[in-house]
């Protein structure tokens, strides 16, 4: 079995194998850039490490073959006393994870070899620093001493000479530092710094490998969402020089503006350093584009290198260099790391120069870096203090007053007064609030919180799980336990960070979004004076738009969401939620239909609903005239349009204890109240079962609908309702609705005198329907995905509960990466889709399906959806470019 590769065996795409690191020394050195030699140690064989504990068997022995092909190249060996090779042995995984795993250089050196490494007078300095820092890095990341013990002993040498920087010790402090290291180990570990430079080599190769499981890596790996079982390469290579002196040095650079996308020279260097030290910040750089008069033909052969680099990945790049002696090395090189507008720039860029294809460059870009270009953004140019972190749950910048309530949330709003909502954590009682607000704040929960995915749905900025807020409601004030900030009463004003997690006491400045602006006026051509970036962002929506299959539709429910959700670019309404328009100054007719004694007393309640519900219809139809609309029938159980049972019974219980007569109206709706109580609501009585068990419901929601389809014909408009049955288990459940929906069409029909065709769809959001789609099919006109519930159903998991209670846990064990939540579970709940869509279109060929779940607009998840054969998914307004966008490049 083969564990190690030289360089010249490798190539970029073997990144799997390799780690990105060592692919990409292996291409540069194919395509003949200068690259100290050197050979990669496979991912394979860190897998079988981090499995069993033990290194391969073979490993040692073709470790040994390498390093001889490498000593006989190099002509010296390792630990050759009188000029040692020396080695770097370098951690590089799959996906790029800066500094979060440990590298060692330097190894090779011991009490002899330092001698001939040192053995000119000028290079006598150059040595014992080399030796040190092997000693240090060895000793904390190989042995595992405490760093501390060395800075302490470091920061002792430095204060008894009175000198405050590394470079300013001489010869003999650094004898002394390497002893004083030689012996901090000893008294640390029990065991001697092993001089024996293969011993060295070997315990740092177990070294890199046991840092993947280190904390640093295991945490950014979560943030990342990078498998935790994919393991490190280890790159062994020949060391070079950048602190032999002024005509040495080492730099970083990018052949674009990292920031920007734009051309041109960018990066630092630091004369007579190693590349540590330009990272560390330890001394101040320079520019890169000084190098150009430090040493011009250094910097005219990187720039070479730039250029074919640039021309042979088709993108930016990002280098590490060293200079020996006034010859250039080349030490690292990736695919550069950019920010949104930069990405979308350059993908412009490189296609204009035709480097690569305008397909290619819709590759190049991605949903969550449209999403935060098209927010707007603090400024953060001046320095402003940090009063909270959290988690970045919903992105954008917003100012606003703090308040505690729903209540003072909306008081204040309607006073036109912009606020902040900071909460515990957020339950369905807050929605008004939340919908006030500016922003969502709260101490507790994660990114599948209820404040988050609410206020992610209506693009609000939030920042959740904020632990170090104590939220004091009654009190009227939160205290932090970061900074001097103290406490903070109602009222104070507070900037919100949702794309960072941040809260900064005061209101800091905002910058505009062009991007949202170009979506908001409805994605026309951009006019000059254009912003670059919009130009970029309106070029690539075009090739999406041009390539994709999946139609992209939005969740709207009122026609403000329906005419911006138009606005940028959606093509129908896949989700129009009816319950929203059974709250507010409704909630007494809906009272007054729930509690209601007979027939005719419903009767009335629905009666005074109907013209109110086809008001809201005529208003959605009339916004998207012309474009599919998917109204669903009434969903969440009726109790959640009463009083919540604990306040009634506390309200009614204090009339008792004052002595007053009791209150008959809130006694018969603690009655009610109290009869409907469910223990499981979300698995209750809701849904199409709420359509068969009250009578009346489903008869006035389709004749509120069919008759605004005749007001907006009457019109003169193109009105194309389609109505949607949630939470079917059962074909037989949605054949009784589909047959009472038919009569009222029908009745409508014929008294208007104009003909409805509204064809009746179905929810699929329960296990139970999707494995029986076939026969659901026989009744279905459309399927339409619920997978917020079809995710609770699948996996048991009550969305609401969960999250708080082990989500965090379930992430660190690895159990998965993403919440389910938040991207489809392909492997669970997307088999039901699968299967569902197989057999749906089996009864019913060419079935219309969609998603109008959560998952709609989330990037990863709508490349399944399209793999999936889904006809078009929908999701909130503001995600909608997102979607867009991401259709396309899941056509690719
Ligand atoms: P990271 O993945 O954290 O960037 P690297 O493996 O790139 O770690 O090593 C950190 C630094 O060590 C590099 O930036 C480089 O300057 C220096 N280094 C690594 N290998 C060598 C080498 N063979 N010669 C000289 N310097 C090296
Ligand atoms: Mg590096
Ligand atoms: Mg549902």
């Amino acid at each position: 079995f083969k564990y190690v590769y030289d360089f010249a065996e490798g190539d970029r795409h073997m990144a799997d194998l390799l780690g990105g690191k060592g692919a990409n020394l292996a291409e540069m050195a194919r395509i003949n850039l200068p690259v100290p030699p050197g050979f990669t140690i496979t991912t394979e064989a860190c897998r079988v490490f981090l499995a069993t504990g033990e290194p391969p068997p073979e490993l040692g022995r073709q470790v040994g073959e390498h390093l001889a092909a490498l000593e006989r190249a190099a002509g010296r060996r390792l630990g050759q006393v009188d000029d040692p090779l020396l080695l770097s042995v370098r951690s590089g995984a799959r996906f790029s994870m800066p500094g979060m795993m440990d590298t060692i250089l330097d190894i090779g050196l011991n009490d002899l070899s330092v001698l001939g490494l040192g053995k000119t007078p000028e290079r006598e300095r150059f040595a014992w620093d080399s030796y040190r820092r092997l000693v240090q890095m060895f000793g904390s990341t190989v042995m595992g001493v405490d760093s501390a013990r060395f800075e302490k002993a470091l920061a002792g040498i430095k204060k008894q000479h009175h000198v405050a920087d590394d470079t300013r010790l001489d010869t003999s402090d650094l004898i002394r530092l390497v002893e004083t290291y030689q012996d901090v180990i000893l008294d640390d570990t029990g065991e001697e710094f092993p001089q024996d430079p293969a011993e060295q080599l070997r315990r740092a190769v177990l070294a890199v490998f046991t840092s993947w499981n280190g904390e640093r890596a295991r945490i950014y790996r979560r943030r990342e969402h990078i498998p935790d079982d994919l393991g490190t390469a280890v790159t062994v290579q020949t060391m070079v020089f950048g602190n032999l002196g002024p005509d040495s040095g080492s730099g970083v650079a990018f052949t674009r503006d990292p920031a920007t996308g734009r051309p041109g020279v960018y990066g630092d260097y630091l004369r007579n350093a190693q590349g540590e030290d330009v990272v560390a910040g330890i001394r101040n750089t320079v520019p890169l584009q000084r190098l150009e008069s430090l040493d011009p033909a250094s910097f005219a052969r990187l720039r070479d290198c730039m250029r074919r680099l640039e021309e042979h990945y088709s993108d930016l790049c990002d280098i590490e260099f060293t200079i020996e002696r006034g010859t250039l090395w080349m030490l690292q090189t990736r695919v550069g790391k950019r920010t949104s507008q930069a990405a979308f720039a350059i993908a412009g860029q490189l296609a204009d120069e035709g480097l690569i294809s305008e397909k290619e460059a819709l590759a190049r870009v991605d949903g969550p870096g449209l999403a935060r270009l098209m927010f707007p953004r603090f400024d953060t140019s001046g320095t402003r203090e940090v009063l909270a972190r959290g988690i970045p749950a919903s992105p954008g910048a917003a100012v606003g007053a703090v308040v505690f309530d729903s209540a003072e949330a909306v008081r204040r709003s309607d006073g036109g007064e912009k606020v902040v909502l900071v909460r515990q954590e957020t339950t369905p009682d807050d929605l008004p609030g939340m919908i006030a607000a500016e922003a969502v704040l709260t101490s507790r929960g994660g990114k599948t919180s209820h404040a988050a995915v609410v206020a992610r749905g209506m693009g609000k900025v939030c920042v959740c799980g904020a632990e170090d807020l104590t939220v004091d409601p009654d009190g009227r004030l939160f205290s932090t336990s970061s900074g001097s900030s103290g406490t903070v009463r109602e009222g104070t004003v507070i900037s919100v960070d949702g794309s960072e997690g941040l809260v900064f006491l005061g209101a800091a400045p905002l910058v505009d979004s062009p991007v949202m602006r170009y979506f908001e006026d409805g994605g026309q051509p951009p006019r000059e004076p254009a912003t670059q970036v919009v130009r970029d962002v309106h070029r690539l929506m075009g090739q999406a738009d041009e390539v994709r299959r999946l139609e992209v539709r939005a969740n709207a429910d009122t026609p403000e969401d329906a005419a911006r959700a138009r606005r940028f670019g959606a093509q129908g309404i896949g989700l129009c939620r009816t319950e929203h328009m059974f709250l507010g100054d409704r909630r007494p007719l809906v009272e007054a239909m729930i509690l209601a004694h007979d027939d005719a007393g419903r009767e009335a309640a629905l009666n005074a609903l109907l013209p109110l519900q086809r008001e809201d219809f005529i208003g959605i139809l009339e916004a998207m005239d012309g474009l599919p609309v998917t109204i669903r029938l009434l969903d969440p159980p009726l109790h959640e349009f009463l009083p919540d049972l604990t306040e009634l019974s506390v309200r009614v219980a204090r009339h008792d204890a004052q002595g007053r007569p009791p209150d008959a109206h809130e006694t018969e709706l603690l009655a009610a109240v109290t009869r409907m109580h469910e223990t499981n609501p979300t698995l209750g009585l809701r849904g199409v079962r709420l359509g068969l068990v009250v009578p009346g419901l489903v008869a006035m929601q389709v004749r509120a609908v069919a008759e605004a389809v005749v007001a907006r014909k009457r019109a003169g408009g193109d009105p194309r309702a389609e109505i949607m049955v949630p939470l079917v288990d059962a074909v037989e459940e949605l054949r009784l609705v589909r047959a009472e929906v038919a009569r009222v069409l029908e009745r409508v029909s014929g008294g208007s005198g104009i003909p409805l065709d509204c064809p009746v769809g179905t929810m699929i959001e329960l296990p139970r329907a999707a494995l029986t789609a076939g026969r659901i099919a026989e009744d279905a006109e459309f399927f339409s995905f619920g997978t917020n519930d079809l995710t609770q159903t699948t996996w048991g998991f009550s969305r609401d509960d969960v999250e708080a209670a082990f989500f965090s846990a379930y992430l660190d064990q690895g159990i998965f990466q993403t919440s389910p939540f938040e991207t489809i579970d392909r492997e669970g709940v997307g088999r039901l889709v699968e299967i569902a869509v197989a057999e749906g279109r089996a009864t019913r060929p060419g079935l219309k399906i969609g998603v109008c779940g959560e998952h709609g607009g989330d990037p990863d998840s709508v490349h399944f959806f399209h793999e999936a054969g889904l006809d078009y998914v929908s999701c909130s307004p503001f995600r909608v470019p997102i979607a867009r966008l991401e259709a396309g490049r899941a056509a690719l």
